[in-house]
């Protein structure tokens, strides 16, 4: 009998024939590794194959549930993406909420593991009675949400349906997985599902799960809902994350035409808060949420005169500043071009930014890609996200692949970090993120790191980074492996004032386990080394926990007058510290015996 809230297995389906098997999964592994992107790099492990490439036929690709889906708790709707990223060879998770996670779920697994190629383009289908293939060839080059219309159509009520567009088709190293409209964007598992000949998995609800403590988990989603309508969640509420504009321009951490600059000339109108009606600003219009979320941060904004688009921080610093797009029509257009696409904006955003500095210092013969050129940008997602060009072809590989082929110095300043494209925080002016963003195993992110709060926190300095920053460092990327793997929003972190303490309450409602605060720190570190030893037994190098070039080599002077550096040595100081006090050895491997304690073998 599984634990609460739980099925206890997992279905893992061959695309090749569209059978499957089921997987048990025992009460200890789940509650080692919760479910989500904990659970999921578990699974990655045991049935990856070592070495395997991640377009590979028989790279794994695993959507997983988690223990709270189901249940009355906000913001719980979600699921976790996993796989071998085609742009950094190493483990990506990328999260997503929607519908498509309760009925995944409901399908009766606390996972669904494809591995193998369809013989043509295909959907796989998943419900009570199993799996199978269903013939997609009439669905070449539509995009995510014409195919999940289309599907539904197709299918009947009861279905969701997540999706790849025409670049995921293409193998854009980059491509996403949508459903809903919401996007699974981060380290091209959109790529992945397309080296499957999958089109699409859709799946239906078959089964009831109960949780242990019916009413316990009613009063905390009670409790919850209320407090989510508090002071903690109002930005989001407000103005979304795009509210982070202005504010990060003001304190110089807006990276900037390729992290060339840290303000932005151009960030008021890229605001979205203009009243001021001679102010030519994004227009606001409408707020929605996720599914079985009380906050509801996303806010809709007007394309030109007919499409709208969802506006977070993330896709306008990577469609607007980064590229030097301060239009903010253009911003719009693109983000909603990437959509149609298929496309993660944030690597999207970087990718061009690099090769508009490239165009500039005459490394690649493109005259017309130019910083700040709205249909420069337009005319190059296109490009890529049909490989419609050979510079198309190119950029689809991400920026550090790209880099490789230009040569000269262009690697010196390719935004990434393990290959993965850097989202909108300035290291150099936050030396905390700097470190999360070096060290992370998925690469340059912005959401298995949330350092950069130390960092804004006025408790330390930003620009001077040390033991205090190697501390928030690890402790955000602990809180942020539960909250990735019970699965609960980031935008709900706020309201939590012991949130080891009352995360343990949370899932002991559902499971019924005695899991206390303690025991939920030490699931946190084995989630975070799981990860760290995936990448290990993948190929990860030493060198691949460092920052670009430029961030060490160019200070940035501040409005302020002071110079913010972030030296080869400092960095090299705060990793090594963080590799002591997560007990790893110098070069960043578990030191011998710690691996035994991961249930990985
Ligand atoms: S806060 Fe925003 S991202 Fe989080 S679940 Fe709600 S709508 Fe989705």
């Amino acid at each position: 009998m599984p634990a609460g809230g739980y099925f206890g297995r997992a279905l893992v389906a061959d695309a090749a024939t569209g059978t499957s098997a089921t997987l048990p999964l025992a009460d200890e592994i789940l509650r080692a590794y919760i479910g989500g992107a904990g659970l999921g790099a578990w699974l990655l492990y045991r049935l990856g194959t070592p070495g395997a490439g991640a377009l590979d036929a028989t790279a794994a690709l695993a959507f997983v549930f988690s223990p709270l889906v189901g249940t009355p708790l906000t913001t719980s709707a979600k699921f976790a993406v996993v796989a071998k990223s085609p742009l950094t060879g190493m483990l990506t998770d990328a999260l997503a909420s929607s519908q498509f996670a309760i009925a995944g779920k409901l399908t009766g697994h606390d996972a669904i593991v494809v591995r193998g190629r369809a013989p043509q383009l295909s959907v796989l289908l998943v419900d009570g009675g199993g799996t199978a293939l269903l013939d997609a060839r009439h669905l070449v080059g539509r995009t995510a949400a014409e195919t999940d219309n289309e599907l539904r159509e197709q299918l009947g009520r009861g279905w969701r349906v997540a999706a790849i567009g025409p670049a995921g088709e293409l193998g854009i190293r980059y491509a996403t997985i949508s459903h809903d409209g919401r996007h699974a964007g981060r380290g091209g598992l959109g790529a992945v599902m397309g080296a499957k000949n999958l089109k699409a998995i859709a799946v239906r609800s078959a089964a009831k799960v109960a949780t242990a403590d019916p009413r316990g988990v009613i009063a905390a989603a009670r409790d919850l809902r209320e407090r989510s309508f508090g002071p903690a969640t109002a930005k989001y509420r407000e103005l979304g994350t795009l509210a982070n504009l202005l504010a990060f321009n003001a304190i110089a951490t807006l990276p900037t035409r390729n992290f060339q600059a840290a303000t932005f000339d151009g960030a008021d109108r890229l605001a979205g808060q203009a009243t001021d009606e001679a102010v030519e600003g994004m227009r606001r219009v409408a707020r929605s949420s996720c599914a079985s979320c009380t906050i509801g941060c996303e806010h809709i904004y007007q394309v030109g005169r007919g499409k709208k688009a969802r506006v977070e921080y993330e896709n306008v610093f990577a469609l607007g500043p980064m590229c030097g797009v301060g239009d903010p029509d253009a911003v719009l257009a693109a983000s909603a071009r990437c959509d149609e696409l298929g496309i993660d904006t944030i690597s999207a955003g970087g990718t061009i930014a690099w090769a508009m500095e490239c165009a500039q210092r005459g490394l690649i013969d493109a005259p017309w890609l130019r910083f700040g050129d709205p249909a420069a940008l337009l005319r190059a997602l296109d490009e890529i996200g049909t490989r419609g060009t050979p510079l198309g072809s190119l950029l689809g590989e991400g920026s550090r692949q790209a880099s490789r082929t230009v040569g000269a110095d262009s690697a010196s300043f390719a935004p990434h970090v393990k290959g993965l494209e850097m989202p909108g925080y300035e290291p150099r002016t936050l030396h905390a993120m700097a470190l999360g963003l070096a060290v992370n195993t998925r690469g340059a992110d912005h959401n298995r790191s949330g350092a950069y709060e130390a960092d804004l926190s006025g408790d330390l300095d930003r620009l001077d980074g040390g033991d205090a920053h190697v501390a928030a460092a690890i402790e955000t990327e602990d809180r942020a492996a539960i909250m990735d793997s019970l699965i609960l929003c980031k935008f709900l972190r706020g309201v939590f004032t012991d949130p080891f303490r009352e995360w343990a309450e949370l899932l002991a409602s559902v499971t019924g386990w005695d899991v206390t605060g303690e025991e939920l720190r030490a699931t946190a570190r084995r989630i975070v080394l799981a990860k760290r030893v995936y990448n290990i037994r993948e190929g990860w190098q030493p060198s691949d926990d460092w920052l670009p070039d430029r961030l060490l080599t160019e200070p940035l002077t501040l409005p302020s007058g002071r110079v913010a550096t972030l030296t080869a040595d400092r960095l090299r100081a705060m990793i090594d510290a963080y590799y002591s006090k997560r007990g790893l050895d110098h070069d960043g491997r578990p030191v011998p015996g710690t691996v035994d304690d991961l249930s990985l073998a």
